[in-house]
């Protein structure tokens, strides 16, 4: 009966693991056919849910009796664009993922609801807020050579232009950023702007320097710790192409931006970059790809870029611009000293040589920062009488001493506990807690100085929001002498009062199983060290100075680091890669299975592992995860790699079909393509 009436057919995408479109019957007149990219929401099961419609038909395979209608077409949003939506088919396409759990949480949550009071909201909020600030923009510094050099190869810049921006800690980059934004900005009167940072604390900074540059500029910021409101209107704004520049961490990759001109990516080896669960792209790769698709410059920045981008500098995919020396007026990179352990024993955890520097940089009233990545106050607790150590029972890890919280805590699958009066097997009351992590340091400090104001900035310290941003603001103002902290403190920020940075216990990363962990030491390494200097020496202030200690003073990353020699390391790191058959020069991904018992996951890997045979491509056996047991589930893991990305994907195309087909209601499995952590 319904047949009879002017309809269409709306093939829709849905946030639903299975992998396929769904069509639903839309009553409506030929010239008044919803279009391709806007939303819809549907009865799916007994939900009611938000898709993405893909298509637009005049008739379906679907039988009459089984069709159901849609229930509303979201009109009042503009549709989402054919690159945006081809940009969701290549992520989809790349990672195994159908497109609906790639393109629809890649949308504010607000947009997904049942209703549109959020979304009207919004367009109305936006459709206000025209007039431009008329303050006046803050003068740029005039640049050096280098830097000039660059903003204009970039702002300049036309077509696919991927540029590696390598320039030293302090040299500059953000400046170089921004005028290569003017550039464009002031070229192009429509054009958008895509920035991306690693770390949520980074926006802040950035996000001040923007508007203070471009105060006539809308800016809207897209990262995870907006309220939903927040979220629905920036990304409304540059949906809309109001934004001119969106500044985000890495989920602003999915951003729609119809106007997109020019991506920055800063700080592009940072690993943050990557997503770790659901979805695990890699932002910084789509970034490269949607700049492709878009015919589009993009620059990638860092003091320390990643193996992959490093390689395709020197093999001439990117070009590759320098900044070799600090911006700032007598600011010189910091000298990097190695303390050695064995003869200078550490006095709660800092060497005398540390100590009287610290000492040092309190007398002249300079800050100080102390890194040690690993937070809690100590990794473990034992018992000296017995051996007894606090294992979390649910994880193949320890349970973390915290002892401002009164509580033993599992960093894994968060299990807290109170901290046992005695020995749970032999009753001893005399337990001692093992390592050291930023508490103890925080403490051992207090003691050893204390007039000295110290800070600690770690995730224990900042839960609660917005108290992040107070502790920069609070180092910013020259309110802390001492500040200690985790890879929180060590990325891209800019203290200007800094002149000594400490590293405490970095060894461990030296050894490890992971063939990365030495590109990934080196790069935080010099990443916290340049924090250090950055303002320039002032008349009887100190040299800047970054110590390490460590039992290993001899290994030549640490001589690297001395060297502030990148080049020469990541050069022999790649072609230790080559010479191993190791990603760049080879492509993996890895496929994940989570059982209650191990051999589950084993078995079904097993499977999975003999399931398919192809040319070029190499399956591993499967093993057990390093940390085999997190919340009571058992981790194993195969590897699949290929010297052939086309092979690796047409292979994993055909593989994950015959995988999904497969009744495997005892295991949960994923796969990831490039995986980091292997
Ligand atoms: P990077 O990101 O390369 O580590 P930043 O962009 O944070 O470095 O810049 C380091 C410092 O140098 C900042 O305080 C910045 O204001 C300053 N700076 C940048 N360019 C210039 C310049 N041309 N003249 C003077 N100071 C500059
Ligand atoms: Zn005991
Ligand atoms: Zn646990």
């Amino acid at each position: 009966m319904t047949a009879l009436f002017p309809h269409c057919i709306l093939r829709i995408a849905l946030d639903t693991p299975l992998n396929t479109v769904f069509d639903y019957r839309w009553h409506c007149e030929p010239e008044a056919r919803p279009l391709v990219g806007q939303l819809a929401l549907v009865q799916f099961g007994s939900r009611e849910v938000t898709g993405l419609i893909v298509e637009v038909l005049d008739e379906t395979d679907v039988p009459e009796a089984k069709l159901k209608d849609a229930l509303a077409v979201r009109s009042q949003l503009s549709p989402l664009s054919p690159q945006w939506l081809a940009l969701a088919g290549f992520a989809a396409d790349y990672y195994q993922r159908p497109l609906g759990e790639v393109a629809l949480p890649g949308l504010p949550k607000n947009l997904r609801v049942g209703t549109t009071v959020a979304l009207d909201r919004a367009i109305r909020k936006l459709a206000k807020n025209e007039a431009p600030h008329d303050a006046t923009p803050a003068n740029p510094p005039p640049l050096n050579a280098q830097q000039q050099a660059a903003a204009d190869a970039i702002g300049g810049a036309s077509g696919f232009t991927p540029t590696l921006l390598y320039g030293v800690t302090g040299s500059g980059k953000t400046e170089v950023y921004l005028q290569a934004c003017d550039q464009v900005l002031t070229r192009e009167p429509d054009a958008q702007i895509l920035i991306l940072v690693p770390e949520i604390n980074l926006t802040p900074q950035l996000e001040g320097n923007i508007r203070a540059r471009f105060p006539g500029v809308m800016l809207a910021t897209l990262h995870s710790s907006l309220s939903e409101g927040e979220r629905m209107l920036h990304w409304l704004a540059a949906h809309q192409g109001r934004a001119r520049i969106v500044l985000g961490t890495r989920l602003a990759i999915l951003a729609s931006l119809p106007n997109l001109k020019l991506i920055v990516i800063d700080e592009e080896h940072d690993p943050s970059y990557k997503q770790q669960e659901g979805l695990r792209y890699s932002a910084r790769d789509l970034a490269v790809w949607r700049a492709w698709q878009l015919q589009i410059p993009i620059v990638l920045g860092s003091a320390t870029p990643s193996l992959e981008s490093w390689h395709h500098a020197q093999s001439g995919r990117y070009r590759k611009l320098e900044l070799r020396e600090r911006a700032v007026k007598n600011a010189v990179l910091p000298q990097v000293k190695l303390l050695d352990m064995e003869r200078d024993k550490p006095k709660d955890g800092l060497t005398s040589q540390l100590i009287a520097a610290l000492k040092l940089r309190m007398e002249r009233g300079e800050q100080s920062l102390l890194f040690l990545n690993r937070r809690g106050y100590a990794p473990v607790i034992c018992c000296e009488s017995c051996g007894w150590i606090s294992e979390c029972t649910r994880c193949t890890s320890f349970m973390v001493l915290h002892r401002p919280e009164h509580r033993l805590r599992c960093h894994h699958c968060s299990l807290e506990l109170r901290i046992p009066r005695h020995c749970p097997t032999c009753g001893n009351v005399d337990l001692q807690p093992l390592g050291r992590g930023t508490q103890r340091v925080e403490e051992g400090l207090q003691a050893l100085f204390p007039e000295a104001r110290v800070l600690r900035i770690d995730a224990d310290s900042t839960r609660k929001k917005g108290s992040a941003q107070e502790a920069f603001d609070t180092v910013h103002r020259g309110e802390v002498d001492i500040l200690i902290g985790t890879q929180m403190v060590a990325k891209g920020h800019d203290f200007k009062k800094l002149t000594l940075v400490g590293i405490l216990n970095p060894d461990t990363a030296l050894f490890s199983q992971d063939y990365r962990a030495s590109e990934r030491l080196f790069a935080q390494l010099m990443q916290v060290a340049g924090r250090a200097g950055r303002a320039g020496r002032t008349e009887g202030g100190s040299e800047s100075e970054v110590l390490i200690q460590t039992r290993y003073p001899q290994h030549p990353l640490y001589g690297a680091v001395v060297n502030h020699d990148y080049d020469h390391f990541a050069t022999a790191l790649l072609e230790e890669r080559e010479q191993a058959a190791l990603p760049p020069y080879l492509f993996q991904a890895l496929l994940r299975a989570e059982a209650r018992e191990l051999a589950t996951a084993l078995e079904f890997l097993t499977i999975a592992r003999d399931c398919l045979a192809h040319p070029n491509i190499t399956i591993n056996d499967p093993i057990p995860m390093t940390m085999t047991r997190v919340h009571n589930v058992d981790r194993a893991q195969l590897l699949i790699e290929s010297p052939s990305r086309p092979q690796l994907q047409a292979f994993l195309k055909e593989w994950m079909k015959m995988l999904r087909e497969m009744k495997t209601s005892r295991v949960k499995w994923s796969l990831e393509v490039d995986p980091l952590d292997i």
